[in-house]
């Protein structure tokens, strides 16, 4: 983040060393020219970077551990605090706003709780970090040698199928959403359950997800396929008028995980001009690691012994025992395989962006969310070893840069740009949305009101089986019904 001030010390350095040895200064002075110590090229790349990675949990740490990020951490705890994103020349981190679905009922509640614990660090270290959410925003805190904080969602249960609270979370600083986590919501499937028979799948979004996807881009939250499935993933792609990213996915080709991507959905990542930022987690990097820590054995046994935990110490008040409770069984458990080498990260960073093109990779760490990382990657601050590695593999400065930020910066701004494009063309059309349609039955707006509205404005949806449904059980009457699918659409 301080590439001129460090610049200054290596002078500054290099010079009272040539200065204690009179006589190195002397011939370094007759013969042209000055010899000095070379900076290491890949450093001085890494230390000139805005670098922005796309995927922390840290904010179950700040709730739920009341963890501030002015203290320096153990890296057995975690894996992210101030100091260490000052090693790692971090410019803007993406806190992840994760709802586990333990807290059904809930959602929004524990949402909000995540996202004060954000808003909360930010005040409590005004010199070091600001708030984010825009990419102004990111460049004008690196300006200022601050680290940028910004927010996505994890998991797009936490709107609760409402569209005013997708709204509101927006107005309150969220900036993406992962459309799934692990789990399949009520309006898109997730790749964590896809095989699973009992949960109820839509065959990718429903028609209200897809209305989730035009409202983002409206709003300017940039839609994230990370975790869903493979069906979400094209549709969303169909979908959205602005590029998407993959907060933090790896790709499938190299290690077998339904989670990662395949080769084919990275070249349609081209088309969209989104960009992948490629997960740092062992079992998405390598296939080692992944083949052995997938024993269905070991995985039972662990979550056993996560269960036991979980019931000796129920909350009083009948609240989830958090992920954060029991993360330290599952960092344990990870020990018993060995960590895989940084070139399965490397690996990972180099196929996406041959696949995809160099104009769409990126970091998406997964810091403080995963139980094990390749060797030479403890935390933020060794950042700089990715750099190290790509500039060995023969990758420019102006492509390291791209990965390290750059990529993600242009797609966050044309974001931006979509949504005043789209908020400008709502403004001057008139027609109804089904939003529009569905607050007015839900109010009871009177039915020959509401269909004099519909012949008046039009509308600009297709009055789908799936609306129809919506529509009745929010019992509107089928003169109203027959009105909308008559209208005029625009
Ligand atoms: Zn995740």
């Amino acid at each position: 983040m301080k590439p001129k001030r460090s610049l200054v010390y290596f002078l500054l350095l290099s010079s009272l060393a040539l200065a204690q040895h009179p006589s190195t200064h002397k011939k370094a002075a007759k013969a042209a020219p000055v010899t000095r110590p070379k900076a290491d090229p890949a450093l001085t790349i890494h230390q000139s970077a805005l670098i922005v990675d796309t995927h922390a949990d840290t904010p179950q740490r700040f709730l739920d551990e009341n963890f501030d990020l002015g203290q320096n951490t153990p890296l057995a705890e975690g894996h992210i605090d101030l100091d260490k994103i000052r090693q790692g020349n971090l410019g803007a981190e993406f806190f992840s706003i994760w709802v586990e679905p333990e807290f059904k009922g809930h959602y929004s509640q524990r949402a909000m709780d995540l996202i004060d614990s954000v808003y909360h660090q930010a005040a409590r270290h005004p010199d070091k970090m600001t708030m984010a959410f825009s990419a102004d925003d990111i460049a004008r805190a690196h300006d200022q040698h601050k680290f940028a904080a910004l927010m996505g969602i994890e998991g797009g249960h936490a709107i609760e199928n409402d569209m005013r609270l997708l709204r509101d979370f927006y107005r309150i600083g969220v900036r993406y959403m992962t459309l799934t986590w692990s789990n399949t919501n009520e309006w898109a499937d997730s790749s964590g359950d896809i095989q699973d028979p009992n949960v109820k799948h839509h065959n990718g979004m429903t028609d209200f997800g897809k209305d989730v996807v035009r409202e983002m881009n409206r709003l300017g939250m940039i839609v994230d396929i990370s975790h869903v499935s493979d069906a979400t993933f094209y549709q969303a792609l169909l979908v959205s008028q602005a590029p998407v990213i993959a907060s933090h996915s790896s790709s499938r080709e190299l290690t077998n995980q339904p989670r990662n991507m395949t080769d084919d959905m990275l070249r349609a990542m081209t088309n969209n001009g989104g960009v992948v930022m490629v997960n740092f987690y062992s079992a998405f990097i390598d296939e080692n690691y992944r083949k052995a820590s997938s024993d269905p054995e070991k995985i039972k046994q662990r979550d056993a012994e996560v269960d036991a935990y979980k019931k000796a110490h129920a909350h009083p008040d009948g609240s989830p025992v958090t992920y954060d409770e029991t993360a330290a069984i599952e960092k344990k458990w990870a020990t018993q395989f060995p960590r895989p080498p940084l070139k399965s990260l490397i690996d990972h960073i180099d196929h996406v962006a041959k696949v995809a093109g160099i104009d769409h990779v990126g970091l998406g760490s997964d810091f403080d969310g995963v139980t094990s990382l390749p060797e030479g990657i403890d935390s933020a601050a060794d950042l700089p070893k990715i750099t190290q590695a790509l500039y060995q593999r023969g990758y420019t400065r102006e492509q390291i840069l791209k990965i390290l930020g750059g990529n993600f910066m242009r797609v966050m701004r044309d974001v931006e740009a979509t949504a005043k494009r789209l908020q400008a063309e709502r403004k001057e059309s008139d027609a109804l949305s089904f939003e529009d349609i569905e607050l007015m039955v839900g109010n009871r707006v009177n039915p020959a009101q509401l269909i004099d509205r519909v012949n008046q404005h039009g509308v600009s949806f297709d009055l789908t089986p799936e609306r129809v449904t919506r529509l009745k059980g929010q019992k509107a009457e089928d003169s109203v019904v027959d009105a909308i699918a008559k209208a005029r659409k625009k």
